[in-house]
């Protein structure tokens, strides 16, 4: 089995998108990520995976704190900013918690850094949910590579 066939097996499970956001130092840092996962209910948590070249990783260790942000169907720049297919995009996050977060995603959770492993090329987070925002819309959705506003039939 080659990467290109485990990457296209993968890419077969439709998934939301989130924004990753952190601020340590006075500098918030993003990153699009859509291997999310809710993990326990009591307590509540959940987990992220980040590549272990990211910078996201730099941020989070620094403040063991972390919000994720699941984008609606308005929000496709957000994911490209996050994930640099746009380029130096000024953004304006929001408060929640005295953490920041993206406007008007779906759901912002705020988190604390309950425990990480790494796993391969990656780091698993699993953040400890502490609080969270909820709002009514259609999500963003990944698929084979594409968003849903990038579907057609
Ligand atoms: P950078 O590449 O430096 O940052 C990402 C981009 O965000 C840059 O363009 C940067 O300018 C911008 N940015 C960051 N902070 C700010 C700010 N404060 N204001 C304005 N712009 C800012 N990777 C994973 O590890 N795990 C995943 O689950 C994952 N899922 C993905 C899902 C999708 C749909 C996509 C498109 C990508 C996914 N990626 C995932 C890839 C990941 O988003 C990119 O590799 C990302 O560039 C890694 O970010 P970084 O932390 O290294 O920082």
């Amino acid at each position: 089995m080659d990467d290109r066939m485990f990457r296209t097996a993968m890419g077969k499970f439709a998934t939301g998108v989130t924004v990753i956001v952190s601020e340590a130092n006075g500098d918030v840092h993003g990153m699009t990520a859509n291997a999310f996962m809710s993990v326990s209910l009591e307590p509540k948590l959940i987990l992220i995976s980040v590549g272990k070249n990211a910078k996201m990783n730099q941020t989070i260790e620094e403040a063991q704190k972390f919000t994720v942000n699941i984008l609606s169907d308005q929000q496709q720049e957000m994911s490209m900013i996050f994930a640099g297919q746009l380029k130096d995009r000024d953004v304006a996050f929001d408060t929640f918690e005295d953490l920041p977060v993206i406007g008007n995603s779906l759901v912002s959770l705020a988190c604390h850094v309950y425990d990480s492993h790494e796993a391969g090329d990656h780091i698993l987070y699993i953040g400890e949910v502490f609080n969270l925002s909820v709002q009514d819309g259609e999500p963003l959705t990944f698929f084979e590579g594409k968003y849903n506003s990038q579907v057609t039939s």
